[in-house]
């Protein structure tokens, strides 16, 4: 299947430019698609369906540096090569500073150097690709880690304070774990932990986001909601988690319970630090009222 390629260029002539330079090499390895606009190429580019997109900087009105600015704003991962007519270091330098790997001069583009070109920024956006997720997630369950939560919710706090938006988090600690250690050993142990996981990552919206905030404990942010929303939420995955008991590498099914507390801002709190505080203390209450339920934090 070859990679599709985007080109963003508002001059036909480079189109039929590039598509000459990609049939001089293999053409197999790569299928050039084309948008002439600024809003066409946004839109392709955002689909996120490109493994890498050649861009031009002249773009009518507006340039080829704000839509590279636009798109990594809406989170555009697809590698960016940028082509200019400018010599001009500036150009190439501001390119690469908004997120683009390479630039290549549009005067002096070669089949060789295209292909080259595109080689090492899919190899690079790979790399980049791996490396972010590694300092992202959580190596054992696959959900957010604990920095990667951190920076979610100060990012969610600043963002809904300014625009009068609610969210709140959910705080989750499996019931009795150390047993379950302490009686099938530390490898039955993760095996809940990564279906623990599972099971939350399933009882959640697409827009939420869950993170394992270390050992036992799990959190979710849950999105543009209030507390009662949340609350919901984590009843169901409670009710999920306790009626389904989870299988252990030898076969054997344990049940399991979890816990769950939750906040919300700015109803609860104004930081993301007394949010996290905040459905602690629901979780707690949790724990002191029996465990495998979930406690609002005003029902305190
Ligand atoms: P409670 O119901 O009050 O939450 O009791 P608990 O036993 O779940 O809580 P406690 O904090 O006493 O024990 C948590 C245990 O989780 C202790 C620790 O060894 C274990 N743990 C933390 N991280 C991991 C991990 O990555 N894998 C495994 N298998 N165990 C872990
Ligand atoms: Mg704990
Ligand atoms: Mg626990």
């Amino acid at each position: 299947m070859p990679r599709p390629i985007l080109l963003i260029d508002d001059d036909r002539l480079q189109h039929r430019l590039l598509q000459a330079h990609f049939k001089a090499f293999q053409t197999e390895l790569y299928a050039l698609d084309s948008a002439s606009t600024y809003e066409e190429g946004r839109a392709k580019l955002l689909t996120g369906g490109y493994a890498a997109c050649l861009l031009d900087y002249q773009l009518g009105e507006r340039d080829g540096l704000q839509l590279i600015r636009d798109a990594v704003k809406e989170g555009c991962r697809t590698p960016i090569i940028f082509l200019t007519a400018e010599t001009a270091d500036h150009v190439d330098l501001a390119a690469m500073h908004a997120g683009a790997l390479d630039y290549l001069v549009k005067g002096e583009i070669t089949p060789r150097m295209l292909e080259r070109s595109l080689r090492y920024a899919l190899k690079l956006a790979d790399t980049l690709e791996a490396l972010r997720r590694l300092a992202t997630r959580d190596e054992l369950t696959g959900l957010l880690n604990r920095r990667e939560l951190d920076r979610v919710l100060a990012e969610e706090c600043e963002r809904d304070l300014r625009f009068g938006h609610e969210f709140a988090l959910i705080m989750l600690d499996v019931d009795h774990f150390k047993s379950v250690n302490d009686r099938y050993g530390h490898p039955a142990g993760d095996a809940v932990l990564r279906e623990v996981a599972r099971r939350i990552s399933a009882e959640i919206r697409t827009v939420d986001r869950a993170a394992r905030f270390g050992g036992e404990e799990f959190a979710v942010v849950v999105t543009e909601s209030d507390a009662a929303t949340a609350l919901e939420i984590a009843r169901r995955i409670c009710a999920m988690i306790a009626r389904n008991p989870v299988a252990l590498p030898s076969g054997e099914m344990l049940p399991i319970t979890i816990s769950a507390g939750v906040a919300a801002l700015p109803r609860d709190s104004r930081t993301d630090g007394a949010l996290i505080a905040a459905a602690d203390r629901a979780l707690y209450a949790a724990k002191q009222r029996g465990r495998n339920r979930a406690v609002d934090f005003t029902a305190l």
